[in-house]
């Protein structure tokens, strides 16, 4: 198995800032409610069904089944956020909790290991039968990776021994020997979660589980068509119209892939077990694919807010390019994907481009997708709402102008919770001579460098602020070597050590301190955040004589809430100074941007052939993350210039 990458969560603090700050809402609003809403507890909300379809499957109660094929997913996902936070800080209430939904789930479980309270209370007779749609492995991945996190954060083997009875039921079912069946899942999940148990047990046929998933996809003849007519089911899927397997990245082996291609939610998460078993088995081949992949979606398919999967209909990625701000679907999950992906290209390759992509994903789309009091959410998300219009446009139900406490498919919720409680994995990377900081937050961190402890205490108010500065404070002087991250957006990084200016050179992104560290060491990095304005390439057709404003990480927007309704009207002059300022009481606290531009007046007619009447006006943008929480109302992130 590789060098582990990952710091222990209970050794990463983040303690004050923005990201603490979200972080903290979701330890101390999201997940309680979270668990409320999975318990059906929140009135007026869409009902989960979650805690009561285990239940049922345990005996302990009597009842139907409610909800969709993969609702044990949202449950198993909330297990894993839980089991994050329990592993930064005890919390008795929580894990006794944990501890009672987990022995429901072993009650669940089947003698032969099965676990899926959908196919176990609705159609029993048809397990595996419809890999394609019914998403069975994709949730014996995410309990899985409930279970792994649950082991690591108490030490306790109550659901990692039952999702490695599940592990064993799927491995010995799946596969190319004989009596198996060469399947794979029509949602990818459960490749990555089988390398996060190998990690955790150590076992490598885990890994070899994975592998196969990932090299049969795709293969011919196709597993899905055969299985299809085993069901004599001819008719595909309404999502898989257009774009047929390759929905489902499943049309040809993803060796061959350039382009990202299907769900978007499904191709991030078969990149990042791509780049998982890249990393653990070099001589795979994998790893080719992977930066074919990777670069393509940072070059032709990522939103300026970091997310991917423009196409509603189907939730997939589109032709190169086509990235339209208000029809963007943009799914808080497909985000998350994008950050677990270059997480995990990072462990293969210390690469600027890939922790820029992982920090826009994770300021923007990823942190839109959850509102600034932390109880409701966005699924999609799109670049630009007029709310009437948005309604109207999208048929998708899951399309809201405004954040829901829950969703009748509600991946994203718990998703958000998972990622946020597990940010101290995104933000550090332990390498064998020291550590690599990939995103700046305030608190502190311990790690072991040539075996001696060493306390690293960050303080800094990034991402409105450009300083950053840590206080190492090694047990014993020790060498080892810290690297910072540059952001691609800053232009003209410095450095101090202990008050004295120093030159580091940078290296794809990152700067390498390499030294014999003593206590009281202090490194202070400041990363210069001009206002800057961003505009697509030519071929982004529908943004173009746009900008978007940025600074740092940042991705702005205008909301009707500062300018009234037809953001469309203002015009930022080109030639506008954009200014920067700190505004305390909004928003939580904030960075927003303004300068004097102009709005242009109604004309008499639709069509008209002088100049529009225009006024000035002054535009004020906010962080895009934090939009919607001022009540519904219109928004644009491309601002005409
Ligand atoms: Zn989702």
């Amino acid at each position: 198995m590789s060098f582990p990458s990952a710091l222990p969560l209970s050794d990463v603090r983040f303690e004050h800032g923005f990201l603490a700050d979200r972080a903290r809402c979701v330890r101390e609003t999201s997940l309680p409610r979270q668990w409320d809403a999975l318990n059906d507890r929140i009135p007026g909300a869409e009902r989960s069904g979650c805690v009561h379809n285990v239940q049922v499957a345990a005996g302990e109660k009597p009842g139907e089944f409610h909800g969709l094929f993969w609702q044990d997913s949202d449950l198993a996902k909330w297990i894993e956020a839980a089991s994050y936070r329990l592993a930064a800080a005890p919390d008795p209430a929580l894990e006794r909790e944990l501890d009672g939904i987990i022995a429901s789930l072993a009650k669940a479980q089947g003698p032969d290991g099965y676990l899926n309270t959908y196919f176990q209370l609705v159609e029993p007779g048809n397990r595996w039968a419809n890999l394609r749609d019914a998403h069975e492995l994709y949730v014996a991945g995410h309990l899985i990776e409930a279970g792994v996190a649950h082991f690591e954060a108490t030490g306790k083997r109550s659901l990692l021994d039952v999702v490695i009875r599940l592990a064993d039921l799927v491995a010995r079912t799946f596969g190319r020997g004989p009596g198996q069946r060469r399947g794979y899942c029509g949602h990818e999940e459960i490749e990555l979660a089988l390398v996060k148990l190998a990690r955790a047990t150590g076992e490598a046929r885990f890994l070899d589980l994975a592998a196969y998933f990932v090299d049969e996809r795709g293969q011919s003849p196709n597993y899905f068509e055969a299985e299809a007519r085993l069901r004599g089911d001819e008719k595909l899927p309404w999502h898989m119209h257009h774009d047929g397997l390759a929905t489902l990245q499943a049309a040809t082996p993803v060796r061959t892939l350039t382009e990202p291609v299907g769900h978007a939610v499904r191709m991030m998460y078969l990149l990042a077990a791509m780049a998982d078993l890249a990393r653990e088995r070099p001589e795979s081949g994998l790893g080719g694919a992977c930066d074919r992949l990777w670069h393509a979606i940072l070059a032709r398919h990522v939103y300026v807010t970091g997310g991917v999967g423009s196409e509603p209909y189907g939730e997939k990625f589109c032709e190169p390019f086509d990235l339209p701000p208000d029809r963007a679907y943009a799914e808080t999950c497909a985000a998350i994907g994008v950050m677990m992906a270059a997480r995990r290209m990072l462990d293969r390759r210390r690469e600027g481009a890939t922790a820029d992509a992982m920090e826009r994903a994770l300021y923007n789309n990823v942190l839109a997708g959850l509102s600034l009091d932390g109880t409701t959410y966005f699924y999609v998300n799109p670049l630009e709402v007029i709310p009437a219009v948005t309604r109207r446009r999208f048929e998708c139900h899951l399309v809201k102008t405004q954040r829901v406490p829950w969703f009748g498919c509600a991946c994203c919720p718990p998703n958000v919770a998972r990622l946020l409680m597990s940010l101290g994995y995104y933000a550090y990377g332990r390498e064998a001579d020291g550590l690599t900081v990939h995103l700046y937050a305030g608190g502190r961190v311990r790690f072991v460098a040539g075996g001696t402890e060493v306390r690293m205490a960050v303080q800094t108010d990034y991402p409105w602020e450009e300083t950053v500065t840590f206080s190492v404070a090694p047990a014993s002087p020790v060498n080892f070597s810290l690297r910072l991250r540059v952001p691609g957006w800053c232009r003209s990084a410095k450095f101090t050590l202990n008050g004295e200016q120093i030159n580091v050179a940078i290296d794809s992104g990152y700067a390498c301190l390499s030294r014999l560290w003593q206590a009281g060491d202090q490194v202070t990095l400041t990363l210069p955040m001009p206002v800057e304005r961003v505009r697509a390439d030519p071929r982004v057709a529908a943004v173009a004589g746009r900008v978007a404003l940025q600074r740092g990480p940042i991705v702005y927007c205008l909301e009707e809430a500062d300018h009234g309704p037809d953001l469309a009207a203002l015009v930022l002059p080109s030639e506008a100074a954009v200014v920067a300022r700190g505004d305390p009481g909004l928003l939580g606290g904030c960075v927003v941007l303004e300068a004097a531009g102009w709005r242009e007046s109604e004309r008499d007619r639709l069509y008209s052939t002088g100049p529009a009447p225009r006024r000035p006006a002054t535009l004020r943008a906010v962080p895009y993350a934090l939009w919607a929480n001022r009540g519904e109302g219109e928004m644009r992130v491309w601002i005409r210039e």
